[in-house]
């Protein structure tokens, strides 16, 4: 044999050797087992999920209060375990929140008034800033970014995926807030999914910023926007756009 050849057998053979010297990887090398997830019972029967903070079941409007001046919030509460909007200006949550997963139901007026902006108009506004619409879009065409499930006037949903008027319809949205620094200058931006229906309508879109009816975003954690008033606060709002929307079954889960 060649000396070269030799070579390359001994070369094998310590190589042979070391591969077998080597531990096999196992499976378990890469299974956590710490902290085990809690155990959450899902939403059925209309019950919410058991860590849900219930925010209106149809018996009160104990979690919520005028978002105008304070006062007792004073929607109608319908014998089907539903609210109203009525002429007395939006409502909010008496607590503010932060990054939430929020379940609402709502439903625009069967007889049908008004249209574009002007039909089944209401919104869901997050720590009084960032606003979800709420309109019946159902054959009833207005600027993309401004129908049901856009964030108004920032992004359209991906699809229109609106029942007719009367019928009740669903928003799972999850919200991330955004971060500011000690001066008030937003340092990561906030985000939403929506799911329209069960249908992803607003996949993880970062929010520009206050989603204002007229100009631009406001970025500012001080800068006051129209939804809000004088109150820089982080609740929960519900818009009174005039339409008689309904609403029921809301809850969150803090994230
Ligand atoms: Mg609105």
């Amino acid at each position: 044999m060649q000396k070269n050849t030799i070579m390359k057998y001994i070369f094998y053979f310590l190589g042979t050797v070391l591969l077998l010297g080597q531990e096999k990887p196992k499976p378990e090398a890469t299974e956590y087992w710490e902290p085990e997830p809690v155990v959450v019972t899902p939403a059925q029967d209309n019950l919410p999920p058991s860590d849900a903070i219930v925010l209106f079941d149809g018996s009160d409007l104990s979690k919520w209060r005028n978002a105008r001046g304070g006062g007792e919030a004073s929607w109608i509460i319908n014998d089907n375990g539903s609210m109203t909007v009525t002429r007395n200006g939006g409502i909010e949550t008496i607590d503010e929140h932060g990054s939430i997963q929020l379940h609402i139901e709502w439903r625009t007026p069967t007889k049908m008034e008004g249209k574009g902006q002007g039909r089944g108009n209401s919104g869901i506004i997050f720590q009084r800033r960032y606003e979800v619409q709420i309109l019946d879009s159902y054959n009833n065409r207005t600027y993309s970014n401004g129908q049901a499930a856009s964030i108004y006037k920032q992004y359209a949903p991906l699809v229109n995926a609106s029942k007719p008027p009367g019928e009740w319809q669903t928003y799972d949205i999850i919200f991330t807030e955004p971060e500011f620094d000690k001066i008030g200058i937003m340092t990561k931006r906030g985000r939403f999914t929506v799911f329209h229906n069960g249908i992803l309508v607003q996949n993880n879109v970062e929010i520009l910023g206050t989603t204002e009816y007229i100009g631009m975003p406001k970025i500012g954690k001080n800068e006051i926007s129209g939804y809000m008033g004088k109150n820089t606060k982080k609740n929960l709002y519900i818009q009174d756009h005039g339409n008689p929307v309904e609403f029921r079954n809301i809850w969150m889960r803090k994230l």
